[in-house]
């Protein structure tokens, strides 16, 4: 891409999270393919300052009310538009003026402004898995009518999307998602009954935000990103592998008919496929440090412990139920994961948890928009309930 096309405008949700100052560092080390449209942030309006003042984006969202004051006098001598609350989220979602919508809120909060980036026909590079765990049928249906590409971010996904390109109408026999296994690969429930939020935040490969971080250490982001993947590419459940490969360089894998594999590799950084679900389809040059592979003299596989990790099981059952089974597990997990990180809950709980709710929120089948949000707020409450917030 050259400097005489017009730059690509961003509107970032998520901007002050891993992976939003993630895309903050492609962005600026492109700044004659990309320019910022929108930053938002949940509380940390300290970094949205920042941010707003470096990037200068046309508007700038907190959804916490009671930083908008600060937000607001802090951006006064500039002509950046400040919004605040939850409401303004869809708001900003809804304006003409970006051309990309870079979906980086964790969990479900970033459903209704990315359903409204869909809505509007943009592109959209989805980091927030949850939007389609939660709501994949009407989210993808939705991107057809309105002609909206979803660019997956997420490392495995963004795999899948490169080995899909140039094969044209060829069917995918199966994919197969590599998981790195998390900080407790090889544990045990002996071992898991006493772990704390520390242990469990630090990932051996990945650097990413806590939600996540504790799901890759119970698997259950494995369990998303399945469901995650069933509806990016159109599969059935069967067609979904997961391989722990604790290295975490390749990065997922397709099958084909022929049996013929092909894998995307590198390092586990995510700039990389952020990067590339903006520039897609072009693969922008950069200085990220190229792989060796004499640095790695074996690369393992095996099979994820569904015994152990019974997070992986659930998300797996969930996903062959089908209906609102993802949307109750989804918003079972992030009341035990936020439970587990304020110390509430112990780590073998948030199966627990998940566990009881799936099993007692009305089954819907066939759920309408509102009846997904009906089912999260159900299973919110039912999963505090348990846990006595
Ligand atoms: P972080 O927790 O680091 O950041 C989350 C971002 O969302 C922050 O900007 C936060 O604002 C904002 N936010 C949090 N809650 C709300 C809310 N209720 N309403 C509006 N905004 C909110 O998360 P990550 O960057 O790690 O993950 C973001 C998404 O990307 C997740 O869905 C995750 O699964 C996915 N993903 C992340 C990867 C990673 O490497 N981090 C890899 C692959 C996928 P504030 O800072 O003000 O709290």
């Amino acid at each position: 891409m050259s400097s005489n096309h017009p730059k690509k405008k961003v509107a970032l949700f998520g901007s002050t999270g891993s992976i939003g100052t993630q895309a903050l560092e492609v962005i600026k080390s492109n700044p004659d393919i990309f320019e910022v449209e929108i930053l938002t942030a949940h509380t940390n309006e300290e970094l949205l300052i920042k941010q707003a003042l470096e990037f200068k984006p046309n508007a700038v969202v907190i959804v916490d009310e009671n930083k908008y004051e600060t937000l607001k006098s802090a951006l006064s001598s500039t002509d950046i538009k400040v919004f605040c609350g939850e409401a303004a989220l869809e708001e900003v979602a809804d304006f003409d003026t970006y051309d990309i919508m870079i979906a980086a809120i964790v969990g479900f909060a970033g459903l209704k402004p990315t359903l409204k980036g869909v809505e509007k026909g943009k592109i959209i590079a989805l980091a927030n898995k949850e939007t389609l765990v939660v709501a994949g049928d009407i989210v993808m249906q939705k991107a057809i009518e309105h002609k909206s590409p979803i660019i997956p971010v997420d490392s495995e996904h963004s795999a899948i999307f490169q080995c899909l390109i140039g094969e044209g109408r060829n069917p995918i026999e199966r994919i197969i998602l590599t998981a790195s296994g998390g900080p407790f690969l090889g544990k045990k429930p002996n071992f898991l009954v006493n772990v704390k939020r520390d242990h469990a935040l630090q990932h051996p490969n990945w650097s990413m935000g806590a939600k996540i971080s504790i799901d890759s250490a119970t698997l259950m982001n494995k369990g998303l990103e399945m469901i995650e993947a069933k509806w990016l590419f159109n599969l059935n459940y069967n067609q979904i592998e997961v391989v722990i490969h604790s290295q975490s360089v390749i990065h997922s894998m397709v099958q084909f008919e022929d049996g013929s594999i092909k894998a995307q590799m590198g390092y586990p950084d995510m700039k990389l496929p952020i990067q590339y679900a903006l520039g897609f389809p072009q693969r922008l040059k950069n200085d990220f440090p190229r792989f060796n592979f004499k640095k790695y003299p074996s690369l393992t596989f095996e099979e994820p412990d569904l015994r152990t990790f019974r997070n992986l099981g659930l998300a797996i059952e969930a996903m062959q139920k089908g209906g609102n089974a993802p949307c109750v597990l989804n918003a079972a997990n992030e009341i035990a994961v936020w439970a587990f990180l304020k110390n509430r809950i112990g780590f073998l709980d948030i199966t627990a948890v998940v566990e009881k709710t799936l099993e007692n929120i009305s089954f819907i089948s066939k759920p309408s928009l509102s009846e997904y949000y009906e089912s999260d707020g159900e299973a919110r409450n039912f999963a505090a309930s348990l846990i006595k917030l």
